[in-house]
């Protein structure tokens, strides 16, 4: 048996204000569990992405998400809850004046290939990009795999 309380866990480097895994935190093997905590205009990734392996599951606990899907954007408010199979793309963001607090339930535990697409300054249109940390590892940043450029940095 684990426990752990939220506030005992550290926060990732991501796009999100908080990123927080329970999953991590309690020495799951086969689920992965993210806490959340999305300021306006935050997102949970990088960009628009698929995981080839892994299905994975928001519930959203305070606020309300809009996720850009395959169909469109769709919305997902406070109690509700939206799935993603292996291989779907998608990316949720918080485009409310509120925060949104939500968990991210996937598995496996690891995603497989992941692929990213982020709109490329340098290119003017959406690239697939590779996340990597910094030389002093402080924050996090995705590369365009077409042109080379810097397209967003979090720390
Ligand atoms: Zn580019």
């Amino acid at each position: 048996m684990e426990r752990v309380s939220l506030n005992e866990v550290d926060r990732w480097m991501s796009p999100a204000q908080s990123k927080r895994s329970l999953s991590n935190a309690l020495g799951a093997e086969h689920l992965a569990v993210n806490h959340y905590i999305l300021e306006p205009g935050e997102s949970f990734g990088f960009g628009y992405h698929r995981h080839a392996d892994q299905e994975e599951l928001f519930y959203v606990l305070e606020g309300t998400a809009t996720f850009e899907t395959e169909e469109g954007d769709v919305t997902v408010s406070a109690e509700e809850a939206i799935r993603f199979a292996p291989g779907e793309w998608q990316l949720g963001r918080n485009e409310t004046d509120e925060r949104v607090v939500a968990l991210a339930l996937g598995a496996p535990a690891e995603t497989g290939e992941t692929d990213i697409r982020r709109l490329c300054p340098d290119c003017g249109e959406r690239q697939l990009v590779r996340i990597e940390p910094t030389a002093d590892r402080d924050a996090l940043v995705a590369i365009c795999e077409e042109c080379g450029a810097e397209t967003v940095r979090h720390s």
